[in-house]
């Protein structure tokens, strides 16, 4: 067992700590087959590769005549129009001056090597067509392969699948697609205060009772990541209960992940409980909000402590807890989006611990500021698309070049 010193440890930087974690969460390397309607936000497990071209074969890109481009002399040069190639059927090999009435999507037939829009053609005698332009070879055909080659590997194991990406592998005939399985999580709160919504009405909420909001986006933030989650609910501020519910927890779970109850105080049980039963590894983080923030082993299951005040519990988790679970299921691309942007605000007192600002884009291309940062107002974050990652000992003047990370990419 790891012991850590109270007090006087110096706070971990995120990078460190960041790189702490993901080196312990090795990826599980469990995997299931799902239909591709059901990939979309799933870990791809195995490469997906092409055993076909697509398009199949050359075809039109619009309405229109196949030709053959020598056919055409001048803007009097008729074609005789003698078959009809719609979307799903093949034609035959054009004649000498003929075309081909075509549709967008059908196959080119041989012989032809242009396709002109039918409204650059006019109606002649004998169904005959003129053309006004000569057409110029290889014009609206979309050519054979030009999206994906057979034998090319067009999704890859680690990607994280997005809705494009189902789509290509449906254009190559996948109806399944071989996924990384759920990260299993227990998730439980503690806190004596805790109430949750629906077991008291508001106006008979007893004076500290507070209502638990980390239960409902951790939950959901959870589910986004498509874990797998076992909601233990509220434990008491009992060093024996919170015990017992990790013993119970670390049972069948990858993942503990707990809020409150991880700092120093008299309350907090966590750390020396995780420190019972298993060991701890990280503790404390130099950043704000988001200071008390633990990871250890209970048995085979991972464990997270995130803090109790709402925002530092939801920045810890998008910044740390999401990249863990993520390379649990073997994502290979972990790091969010982080973009240079304009801040319209002042933040005159730097802190010495590394701050994530709860910001938004505002219409002018740049970032203001919500007025309340403290780390219990939730209200920041839902105000908020994103953050601003503050290096420590830095003020921020109106005009300055900031790092800004949207929230779309700290939640997927
Ligand atoms: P703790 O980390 O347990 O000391 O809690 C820090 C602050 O966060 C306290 O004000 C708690 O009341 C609050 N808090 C803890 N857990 C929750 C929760 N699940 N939902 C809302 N607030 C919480
Ligand atoms: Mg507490």
């Amino acid at each position: 067992m790891m012991s850590l010193a109270a007090t006087r440890t110096p706070l971990k930087p995120l990078e460190d700590a960041l790189n702490a974690l993901l080196a312990f969460a090795v990826p599980l390397g469990t995997s299931e087959m799902v239909s591709t309607f059901d990939a979309d936000g799933r870990v791809l497990a195995a490469d997906v590769v092409a055993a076909l071209d697509v398009p199949a074969h050359d075809n039109s890109s619009m309405d229109g005549y196949a030709v053959c481009s020598s056919d055409w002399l001048n803007a009097s040069t008729l074609l005789q129009v003698n078959q009809r190639i719609a979307a799903g059927s093949s034609g035959t090999a054009l004649t000498p001056r003929s075309a081909a009435r075509i549709f967008t999507g059908a196959p080119i037939p041989d012989g032809a090597d242009a396709v002109v829009m039918q409204e650059d053609c006019t109606a002649a005698q004998d169904d005959s067509i003129c053309i006004a332009a000569a057409p110029r070879v290889g014009q609206w055909i979309r050519r054979r392969g030009e999206d994906v080659r057979s034998g090319r590997t067009v999704l890859y194991k680690g990607e994280l699948l997005a809705p494009e990406s189902i789509g290509l592998a449906a254009s190559i005939g996948f109806d399944e697609l071989c996924v990384a399985s759920p990260v299993r999580v227990a998730l439980f709160s503690t806190g004596d205060e805790l109430v949750m919504p629906g077991d008291v009405p508001p106006a008979d909420m007893k004076p500290g009772a507070i209502y638990n909001s980390n239960r409902f986006f951790l939950r959901a933030l959870l589910q986004r990541l498509g874990c797998t989650v076992t909601d233990l609910g509220i434990v008491p501020d009992k060093l024996e209960a919170t015990k017992a519910a990790l013993a119970h927890a670390s049972g069948l779970h990858d993942l503990v992940l707990t809020s409150g109850g991880v700092s120093v105080g008299e309350e907090d049980h966590i750390k020396p409980a995780v420190q019972a039963l298993g060991q701890l590894n990280l503790w404390q983080i130099a950043i704000k909000p988001g200071k008390p923030f633990a990871y250890g082993k209970v048995g085979q299951a991972h464990f997270i402590g995130l803090p109790g005040n709402p925002v530092s519990s939801f920045v810890t988790f998008l910044l740390l807890v999401r990249p863990f679970i993520r390379k649990l299921q073997g994502a290979t691309h972990l790091a969010p989006e982080c973009v240079a942007a304009s801040a319209h605000f002042n933040w005159p007192r730097a802190d010495n611990r590394r701050e994530f600002l709860r910001v938004r884009r505002n219409a002018a291309g740049g970032l203001d500021l919500f007025d309340n940062q403290s780390s219990g107002v939730l209200t920041s974050a839902v105000w908020a698309d994103g953050l601003v990652d503050n290096p420590p000992g830095q003020t921020i003047v109106h005009g300055d070049v900031v790092q800004f990370m949207p929230f779309s990419s700290l939640m997927s």
